[in-house]
């Protein structure tokens, strides 16, 4: 039987529900997505065939603002999956206090199989379609699994064809050049690695006593990785869709960032690299690389990588999420009982949507501005709601995943509340 993955985001709304004092009208409307659009995007390929793909866009709830969330192109996209990614943007935005609601987008394919003209054509063909769903005072498209500044430009600019005027604010994560932000690529891991330097003293840590292994060498994953090695850290594992390396001595990451980028595959790293002879280590899996005996695990991949048929198996005492939903909720109390400490995706990897804020009010005011400026907003941010998660985990007794949901649903309660509810209009 294959479980729905919004039915299993579902499962942490309940979870929360039971320690927030909330009209029912909020519960009642969260469990819904507001509006799902399901498109064809007839493609022509370079060697003259037609093909059609299939496309979406999410907008979960917008109680809070227009809806945000980025768009993934990945083979393994689908309706159901599309929903659980825009429901938890929705907590994520809430829990970032950022004025916007949540959403999601995706095309079903394997980007790694098309040629750039068929990308460009793809994704055009895609705003063509959801051109009448997006928009600055709508819904914002971001960057995702597979996606990157140079499909975002696209985005924008087919839209600006669309609409014949420039409206930069339709898209974030755009090329620095066509109205991007300085520090959107590396936001994601930059506001993971500040949770987890806000945390390490509670954890009873330094940097230096502390072991990581990461999963997945994409965007949020290779960039945690190097500012974990440069913060001192022993960055242990890493591994990307085909395979790991571990070192338990440690890897020096930006040569492994260097080799990958020059051989696309991670396993490529210490057997064909110049630091194969000097460096002792193992080819690993995926699934060895989540079971390792290290300190801290960050999964940066994909959703439903731990499960409750490997949780019993996980070694690493704290878990931090920067992948949406790498945890399966069956799995939670697994871990939980065993006294893993898990720092939730909705907190961790919050980093990204945060400065596609940012770009979308730079974009507005036409004010840019700096790199320093960027990241230190961007700290700041994720430091006061890590301790304030921290704070009501502290405070109920629940788990951080469970205090990050009480804290997005008081902020979307108060927002829903505020458009009446069945209290508003019967007492
Ligand atoms: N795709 C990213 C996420 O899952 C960023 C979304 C955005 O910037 O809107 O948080």
């Amino acid at each position: 039987m294959t479980i729905s993955l919004l039915s299993d985001a579902n499962q942490r709304l309940e979870k929360a529900l039971q320690y927030v004092t909330i009209d029912d009208d909020v519960a009642t409307r969260l469990h819904y997505p507001k509006a799902s659009l399901v498109v064809s995007i007839p493609v022509r390929m370079d060697d003259g065939t037609l093909r059609v793909f299939q496309g979406y866009r999410v907008r979960y709830d917008d109680s809070r603002g227009p809806t945000k969330g980025g768009v993934r192109y990945h083979p393994s996209v689908s309706l159901d999956e599309v929903q659980s990614l825009a429901f938890w943007m929705t907590f994520k935005c809430a829990v970032l206090n950022l004025p916007f609601g949540g959403a999601k987008g995706g095309i079903t394919l394997n980007p790694k199989e098309l040629s750039k003209f068929e990308l460009e054509r793809l994704t055009r063909g895609y705003v063509d379609a959801i051109a009448d769903f997006i928009g600055p005072d709508i819904d914002i498209p971001a960057p995702d699994v597979y996606t990157n500044p140079m499909v975002m430009g696209w985005m924008m600019d087919q839209y600006n064809i669309i609409r014949r005027k420039l409206v930069p604010a339709v898209v974030t994560g755009k090329p620095i050049t066509m109205g991007g932000s300085l520090g959107r690529e590396t936001a994601t891991a930059m506001g993971a690695f500040f949770v987890m330097q806000r945390a390490l003293p509670w954890l009873g840590r330094t940097p230096a006593e502390t072991t990581v292994a990461v999963q997945g060498f994409g965007n949020a994953g290779a960039i945690i990785a190097e500012l974990l090695y440069h913060a001192g850290y022993r960055v242990v594992a890493v591994s990307d869709s085909k395979g790991g390396v571990y070192a338990p001595q440690g890897l020096d990451i930006p040569s492994v960032r260097q080799i990958k980028n020059a051989n696309q595959e991670i396993k490529a790293v210490y057997c064909t690299g110049t630091v194969c002879s000097d460096v002792d280590h193992e080819v690993i899996s995926n699934e060895q690389l989540l079971e390792l005996d290290v300190d801290v695990l960050v999964p940066a991949a994909l959703e439903n990588q731990i499960t409750s048929s490997n949780a019993h198996h996980i070694r690493a005492p704290f878990i931090f999420e920067v992948a949406n939903g790498p945890i399966t909720s069956d799995a939670d109390p697994i871990l939980e009982e065993r006294g893993i400490q898990v720092f939730p995706d909705i907190l961790v990897n919050a980093g990204g949507v945060t400065v596609s804020y940012f770009e979308w009010v730079q974009n507005r005011s036409g004010l840019y501005w700096s790199l320093e400026e960027v990241n230190g907003r961007l700290e700041t941010s994720m430091n006061r709601e890590t301790d304030n998660i921290w704070a009501i985990a502290k405070d109920l007794h629940t788990s951080l995943r469970t205090a990050a949901y009480v804290h997005a649903l008081n902020r979307l309660g108060d927002a829903i509340k505020a458009k009446g509810t069945r209290d508003f209009y019967m007492n």
